[in-house]
């Protein structure tokens, strides 16, 4: 049987010592401010951006909140964003995604400042990634390292695999997994023998998107078996990408979902936005 990684736990750690630094530059006279960004009414956008003004004040930032109604421009928006990034209270700057489809994700995501981009999606700051030499890691990749970490398996020469090839999550993950020095193969839609590459890992992250993707089958004995998935089932109950039950009889550790990744995005965030009040005021 698996051990279970809680994120909750591991995510508690690291929001403690942002704490903790907080109030240490809060005896400075540094206030750390995050600007969040919602435009329109998605529930599920609603609940993480609450979810993040809740961390904010756990952590002791500032956050402001700009909710903005649904038939909001591109030009009012990317307004808005030009506003935050001139404006010296807003150490982080998040857009709550996904933004409504008249307006353009892209343009939105160059136009806040790399310095001020608490997520990780700038071009420039994508580019840091792949380079190795960055400020923000992206939160969700940086939050899985944090829990992989937490196991004490060593990565490096390991066999990763990643499932999914996305921008926020797939491909920044297997950088992380490769600036390690894993062995890192990436698995997509495309991806042929796909059950025989997985039950190969050593590491294992599935961020596909669909229930119960990752079967028993799929794991290796011995695994580390971290789920990203975040699906909602007709019965309203949340689900992760890995078949639970039966990869954990096989895993060696295993994350839960929810009380897994989940946590962790969270808290990478707060410690991104953490990292850009610190070099703004040259403390990093
Ligand atoms: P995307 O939909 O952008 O990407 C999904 C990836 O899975 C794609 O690369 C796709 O391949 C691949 N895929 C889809 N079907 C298959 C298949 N049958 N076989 C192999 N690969 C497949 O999703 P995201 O990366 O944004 O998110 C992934 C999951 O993680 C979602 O459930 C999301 O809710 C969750 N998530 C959780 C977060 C957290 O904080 N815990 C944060 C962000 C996301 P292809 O590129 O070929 O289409």
């Amino acid at each position: 049987m698996a051990k279970i990684i809680s994120g909750k736990e591991v995510s508690a750690k690291v929001k403690n010592e942002v704490k903790e630094k907080t109030l240490e530059l809060k005896n400075k006279g540094i206030e750390v401010g995050l600007a969040v960004v919602i435009v329109g009414d998605d529930p599920a956008s609603r609940v993480y951006v609450n979810n993040k003004k809740k961390a904010c004040e756990e952590v002791g930032f500032t956050s402001y909140e700009y909710a903005l109604p649904a038939e909001t421009t591109e030009a009012e928006l990317l307004a808005l964003v030009d506003k935050l990034n001139k404006d010296d209270k807003v150490n982080g700057i998040l857009v709550q995604l996904p933004v409504p489809k008249h307006i353009n994700e892209t343009a939105v995501i160059n136009a806040i400042s790399p310095d001020k981009d608490v997520d990780a999606f700038h071009p420039v700051n994508v580019g840091k990634i792949m380079i190795g030499d960055y400020a923000f890691l992206p939160c969700t990749p940086a939050g899985v390292m944090e829990l992989i970490d937490s196991t004490g398996v060593e990565i490096a020469g390991k066999s990763c695999v990643v499932i999914g090839r996305s921008n926020i999550v797939g491909k920044p993950m297997s950088m992380l997994l490769l600036h390690r020095s894993g062995t890192v193969t990436i698995c997509h839609s495309k991806t042929k023998n796909l059950k025989e590459i997985c039950a190969n890992a050593d590491i294992l992250v599935a961020a596909v998107g669909r229930p119960n993707f990752v079967t028993g089958d799929m794991v290796k004995e011995g695994a580390v078996v971290i789920d990203v998935g975040i699906n909602r089932l007709e019965n309203g109950k949340l689900c992760g990408d890995v078949n639970y039950e039966e990869a954990e009889k096989k895993a060696a550790f295993i994350t839960p979902v929810p009380g897994g990744v989940g946590p962790m995005t969270i808290a990478m965030l707060m410690k991104n936005t953490l990292t850009a009040a610190m070099i703004k005021n040259n403390l990093m």
